[in-house]
């Protein structure tokens, strides 16, 4: 792979996820960059910049996260809470591909805050939930950490640091351009695998001092931002890069998209949960009832509450 087999008009620089392996790093990974399919999911609110652009980075991470998922029906979901200006942030992936996401927030508390902000800042005391469906059928799991440090991204190693007890590293990066309005996001996760050394004596007294693990996080750190959310440039331009003395292996990238999962029949299932008596007091002036989905901002409008069987 290098730089000059690449022709950029044929390869896909938006909207996907690319899985890579670095063998003589005992390194694997992935690398993802959004472009109109965040500007789409942003777009569906009219979220103050400090709150879209912590959104776009959980919509990149759920990417990272929700691509190992191969199965329709896998999901992942980040689910940040907390009792501070942003008091909730949901973003999720369904495989394949599909990813959407809200925030609520208060208004007031946010305008003074910068994007990009600390996650105290922007959340105050709270915890980040990841939890992953992998099929309908299968239980879920779910792991939780606590939302401290400055970034998401940082939330997010440290997440992989205890819950997979691997050596890993998240970036996030995001975007705006204020002129067309475009929203760009792009992330990259590697983690450590090593081998070879399962069973036998650990050379290293905690994983994370591996030379090699450690020669792949001076690389990822020379990362800049811009790269990972600059259209112009291929995620394999990236990454050879970054790793190309090590020859970094890609496999094929996983496309994504917005997609919201509210049908009218689901929402009446929600409803139905609902007495009578509630379905009437939630009822508008002309006797319909409204409900306008979290995600995608659609409203649903029911013509009159149906009487429970
Ligand atoms: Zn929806």
């Amino acid at each position: 792979m290098n730089d000059e087999t690449i022709r950029l008009e044929d390869t896909k620089v938006t909207d996907l996820v690319l899985p890579f392996q670095i063998d003589a790093l005992d390194v694997r990974g992935r690398i993802t960059r959004l472009g109109p399919t965040l500007s789409e999911v942003l777009s569906a609110h009219a979220y103050p910049a400090t709150v879209a652009q912590v959104l776009a980075e959980a919509l990149a991470l759920a990417s990272l996260l929700g691509s190992v998922l191969r199965e329709d029906g896998g999901q992942m979901t980040l689910q940040a809470k907390s009792n501070g200006p942003i008091s909730l942030m949901v973003a999720d992936y369904l495989a394949p591909g599909a990813v959407r996401g809200y925030a609520q927030f208060d208004p007031e508390a946010v305008k003074g805050i910068e994007p990009g902000a600390s996650l105290e800042t922007l959340f105050g005391e709270g915890y980040l939930a990841l939890t992953v469906d992998k099929t309908l059928k299968t239980e879920r799991y779910q792991g939780i950490v606590s939302l401290q440090g400055n970034s998401l991204a940082e939330a997010a190693s440290e997440y992989f640091q205890n819950s997979e007890q691997l050596p890993s590293l998240v970036k996030l990066a995001v975007r705006h351009d204020g002129l067309t309005g475009e929203w760009f996001a792009g992330g990259m996760l590697i983690q450590h695998l090593p081998h070879g050394e399962v069973g036998s004596t650990r050379h290293f007294a905690a994983e994370d001092q591996h030379p090699n693990w450690q020669h792949a996080t001076l690389l990822a750190n020379t990362l800049r931002p811009e790269e990972l959310t600059d259209p112009t440039l291929t995620l394999e331009t990236v990454l050879w890069r970054l790793f190309h003395q090590d020859e970094p292996r890609v496999y094929d990238s996983i496309g994504i998209h917005r997609g919201c999962r509210c049908t009218r029949e689901r929402i009446q299932s929600v409803l139905r949960q609902f007495s009578f008596e509630d379905l009437m007091q939630m009822r508008e002036a002309d006797g319909s009832i409204r409900v306008n989905c979290a995600f995608c901002s659609k409203d649903w409008i029911f013509e009159r509450p149906q009487e429970k069987d």
